[in-house]
């Protein structure tokens, strides 16, 4: 479907880098954004060999070479005595064993990039302000309505507006959401100022009861990137910017050595933010009619793999060599579904084993444990560039 016109709802990590696949494969679309101006949150981002490849086809490769931190080094740490339960030194090596580059990144630094990109192939390419409400569909054509009155039509709508979907809603039934139990702290430090609490590896995880906490570097080691997960039902809302406190972050991460409450404290508290985990089943239908989904709106995943922005990534590498390559909608859609859908459950099931392992109640049984880079679902050599579809 070379001269076709798609229509791109969401311009997040997925939804851009969809669009600029397709404007690589020389194919129409417009992106509609909720948003009245663009931008990301101010929290890192893992970016393994698999999603690099997906920014490396979208002519991103070199921009990441320049922009992205590579750790060093990496510990597992204990979470009272703040001693290294296992250490890896010299964590790197990605671009030998799986081909391409392991990145921390600022999410804003890499949302801007990709912006800039899309507008750099067409300067109409994204649409704000306009939040996608409903769609009509026939033989031809399909037709979004925005909340703002106004239509547009095209030939082919992906819904890539995010785990909490308006797309997905409007070509399948609702999806059962379901509290973990769980939720998350995250915030941004600079370097200077956490430094001193960081004496074990450039990029760690504690380990403690129901507990986790990570932190990294990111701008090139400017800024210290800082989630917390834990296991509480103190409060349960979903959504990425409710605001948090240093009191509510340690009240979590009480009898922690001070490495870990250290940096808490020195979190500036407008950083701060807090959300509780949710978890939805694999979803068996992406799509319908002209209608597809990708990214979180398709396959919204827990955190503890740090893989969802990468399958979004991927995603949109493999749509859009889907619309380049099949004639109709019902062809391309069966081509991406049959690339896509068994790996991205297999990687949503595998963040739900991560987060168990995590959560684990010992410690010490993390002890002397090495990461390979790989779970069942095999994430690292993957390129979406290349796969069969
Ligand atoms: C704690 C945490 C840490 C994470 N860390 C990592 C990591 O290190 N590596 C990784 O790969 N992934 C990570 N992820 C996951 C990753 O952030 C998401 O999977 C990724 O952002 C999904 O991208 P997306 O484009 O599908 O959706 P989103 O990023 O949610 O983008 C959706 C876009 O659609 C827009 N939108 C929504 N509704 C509408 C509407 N009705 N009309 C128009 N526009 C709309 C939104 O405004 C937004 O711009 C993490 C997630 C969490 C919670």
């Amino acid at each position: 479907m070379r001269d076709t016109h798609v229509l791109m709802i969401g311009a997040g990590m997925g939804g851009l880098t969809a669009a600029l696949a397709l404007q690589k494969l020389g194919i129409k679309v417009t992106i509609y954004e909720q948003a009245p101006a663009l931008g990301e949150v101010g929290a890192g981002l893992t970016i393994s060999p698999n999603a690099t490849r997906a920014l490396e086809y979208c002519g991103l490769g070199s921009f990441m070479e320049v922009n992205g931190d590579t750790p060093t080094n990496g510990a597992l740490i204990h979470y009272k005595t703040g001693e290294a339960l296992t250490l890896t030194q010299s964590q790197g090596g990605f671009k030998d064993r799986f081909g391409a580059e392991y990145y921390q990144i600022h999410r804003a630094d890499l949302h801007d990039a990709l912006v800039a990109a899309v507008y750099a192939h067409d300067s109409d390419a994204i649409v704000l302000d306009h939040k996608f409400v409903s769609l009509k569909q026939d033989d031809q054509s399909v037709t979004a309505t925005f909340k703002n009155g106004n239509s547009v039509n095209g030939d082919i709508l992906v819904g890539a507006d995010g785990a909490r979907s308006s797309v997905r809603e409007s070509i399948i039934d609702k999806v059962k959401v379901t509290f973990t139990g769980q939720a998350a702290f995250r915030g941004a430090a600079p370097a200077k100022d956490v430094e001193p609490f960081m004496t074990i590896a450039n990029s760690a995880v504690t380990m403690g009861p129901g507990h986790i906490f990570t932190r990294y570097y990111m701008r090139h080691g400017e800024l210290v990137n800082v989630v917390g997960i834990a296991r509480t039902d103190a409060w349960k809302r979903e959504g990425w910017s409710i605001p948090a406190t240093h009191d509510e972050f340690l009240a979590e991460y009480q009898g922690w050595n001070e490495n870990v409450t250290g940096i808490i404290k020195a979190i500036p508290e407008h950083t701060l933010f807090k959300w509780a985990l949710f978890d939805r089943d694999p979803i068996e239908q992406w799509s319908k009619g002209r209608v597809t989904l990708l990214g979180d709106a398709a396959h919204p995943m827990l955190p503890f793999l740090g893989m969802g922005a990468a399958m979004a990534l991927e995603d949109g590498v493999v749509i859009a060599r889907c619309i380049e390559k099949y004639d109709t909608p019902v062809d391309v859609f069966k081509a991406y579904e049959d690339a896509r859908k068994e790996r991205t459950k297999g990687v949503l099931l595998d963040s739900r084993i991560q987060g168990e392992w995590y959560q684990n109640t010992d410690p010490d049984d993390y002890a002397g444990f090495t990461r390979t880079g790989e779970m069942r679902v095999p994430l690292m050599g993957y390129d979406p560039g290349t796969v069969e579809i």
